[in-house]
């Protein structure tokens, strides 16, 4: 696989409280066995950023921020800049999730700048892109990757790609138990792969790691982690217990 290290991200959405996320977060540096074979990276919400920050530090585990705001300072009401973001210890950022593009409702022109602003900042991006059921039921499935990975990119330079990784999360496998098929997710994969190709050429093509995201569990990730573009994941509910979370780290760590 190009010499692509896996790459597993924990995003804990709107979940756990003080005490759950210490002992989560905890719970898995302390089970973390895999550092040389995979990254790992696990997303609390704000709150618990710093405390989570405090478990992970030199752990091997990263810290990262499931959103933040582009601007670096200001009068910006309920929102979290990138420089209070690294001030706290995180060094990775989700862009494009599709709870924030479908329940949020973000839109490609902020999604691309947020992920330019954090690559400007020096964060690593997880650029999440990925259809509805009704798109891929309409074929739409590679059209509308290609547009999301093109959109999110826009202006990216090939130098910084380096510190970009994309995760595909159908819309329609996220929280709800389904999962595209190892075979689906490949082919959107090596889709995707191929997108950003021509944006950047073969060489930052093969060196740029695509997460599968939707219903992850330790029982489907090594099926899906087996397969030649898919380069990790980007798990939900499954990261919020450590055993499970753990589990696909090392199913990860095996590819
Ligand atoms: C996600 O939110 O990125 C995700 C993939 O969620 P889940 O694993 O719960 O489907």
């Amino acid at each position: 696989m190009a010499g692509r290290k896996p790459f597993v991200g924990g995003n804990w959405k709107m979940n756990l409280n003080t005490a759950e996320a210490a002992a989560v977060a905890s719970a898995i540096v302390s089970g973390f066995k895999a550092a040389g074979k995979v990254d790992v990276v696990i997303c609390p919400p704000f709150p618990y950023l710093a405390h989570v920050g405090s478990f992970v530090k030199n752990s091997g585990v990263k810290l990262g921020a499931q959103d933040f705001y582009f601007a670096d300072n200001g009068a910006y009401t309920g929102e979290v800049s990138l420089a209070m973001l690294k001030d706290v210890g995180a060094s990775v950022v989700l862009t494009g999730h599709s709870e924030r593009r479908h329940v949020i409702g973000e839109s490609d022109v902020l999604i691309n700048a947020k992920t330019r602003a954090a690559l400007n900042a020096g964060l690593e991006v997880i650029l999440c892109v990925g259809e509805k059921l009704e798109q891929r039921e309409l074929g739409q499935t590679d059209a509308i990757n290609a547009a999301q990975v093109c959109y999110g990119l826009a202006g990216v330079k090939a130098e910084q790609m380096s510190k970009v990784t994309i995760a595909y999360e159908p819309v329609w496998a996220i929280g709800t138990g389904k999962t595209a098929t190892d075979a689906d997710a490949q082919a959107a994969h090596a889709a995707i792969r191929k997108v950003l190709g021509g944006l950047y050429g073969s060489s930052i093509a093969d060196a740029t790691r695509i997460q599968y995201g939707g219903s992850v569990k330790g029982s489907n990730a090594a099926g899906l982690f087996g397969q030649p573009d898919i380069d990790g994941g980007l798990i939900g509910g499954a990261s919020l217990k450590a055993d499970e979370f753990l589990a696909i780290v090392n199913a990860a760590a095996a590819k």
